[in-house]
């Protein structure tokens, strides 16, 4: 064909299904020596299950009211965790009440006013202080178990928590292997999760560098540092709390499927087919098409 070679790789791009949005990104993708990866929806398939219910003493509630009051505070949020709150409790046939007042804070939880109680539902380290001895007990056998803990708070009080666990993708392995081989360091997690919960999941996939507990921003710090050292990194990411990171990469990609609508405007191309390994080979696809150009 006669088509610049650039215009010929987004096209294989395409085929591949990564939907690159300029020639440059496709130019940008071959020359990324330092990957980032975000953990829950993009090296995880991105549809966690609720595992346990955990009803803390205390808090007066039986599990089905513990996920019934979970799901009417997550009820309006996208997030992979909350979606899985939101099915468990439906397939209890429970129906999220009604809620008002909901926000969401990115990298941390949501909070509701339900019944005319204050309830938050989200990162035990974000949302308590450590020291009641039988909510620390659950969290950390949740996440030694490599869960991911959803605390729910009622009027300040700790009133449960429910353990949330995600399958990683099967092609998760070999991608960190492929990319490992293009860039010639192996990528690292980025996660806002739980240290313990990534931990378990990285040494199944091979990564042994994980920052985690991370908030947005730090995310951005991570990427800026990097890129400070002269790196070239490519953030992958499907979450909200991954667009700042991706916008401040030299090359940013969301998964498509999973991911929310903010990480794929931000992102420079978009994983179509629900596939990592296409990551790795539009890195290489980038790569041939600027010996040609060059
Ligand atoms: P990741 O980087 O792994 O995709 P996020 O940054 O989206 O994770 O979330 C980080 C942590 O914040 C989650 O592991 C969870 O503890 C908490 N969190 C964020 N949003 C929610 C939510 N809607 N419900 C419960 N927990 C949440
Ligand atoms: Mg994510």
């Amino acid at each position: 064909s006669t088509m610049p070679p650039l215009l010929s790789a987004i096209a294989n791009a395409g085929r591949h299904g990564v939907l690159a949005k300029s020639a440059v990104v496709m130019e940008r993708l071959g020359q990324v020596d330092t990957v980032a990866l975000d953990k829950t929806g993009t090296l995880t398939e991105g549809t966690p299950r609720v595992t346990d219910i955990i009803p803390l003493p205390g808090g007066g509630l039986d599990e089905n009211a513990l996920l019934h009051l979970a799901a009417s505070a997550e009820h309006s949020s996208e997030h992979p965790l909350a979606r899985a709150v939101v099915r468990a409790a439906r397939e209890r046939g429970l129906t999220p009440a009604e809620a008002s007042g909901f926000t969401s804070t990115p990298g941390s939880g949501v909070t509701a006013t339900i019944g005319g109680h204050a309830v938050r539902a989200g990162a035990p380290a974000r949302l308590a202080a450590a020291g009641d001895a039988d909510l620390d007990d659950a969290v950390t056998s949740l996440e030694n178990g490599g869960r991911t803990a959803v605390l729910i708070m009622r009027d300040d009080l700790p009133v449960g928590v429910l353990g949330v666990a995600d399958r990683l993708r099967t092609d998760a392995k070999a991608t960190v292997a492929a990319l490992t081989e293009l860039t010639g360091r192996p990528p690292v997690l980025l996660t806002g999760d739980n240290e313990r919960a990534a931990r378990h999941l990285a040494a199944e996939v091979g990564i042994t560098r994980i920052r985690a507990g991370l908030l947005p921003q730090d995310k951005v710090a991570a990427v800026r540092e990097w890129e400070a050292e002269g790196r070239r990194v490519l953030v992958v990411g499907d979450g909200v709390n991954d667009a700042p990171a991706l916008a401040a990469a030299h090359t940013g990609i969301a998964m498509g499927k999973a991911g929310s609508d903010l990480a794929l405007e931000t992102a420079d191309a978009v994983v179509v087919r629900d596939e990592l390994a296409t990551i790795p080979a539009v890195v290489a696809l980038s790569r041939q098409a600027r010996r040609l150009v060059v």
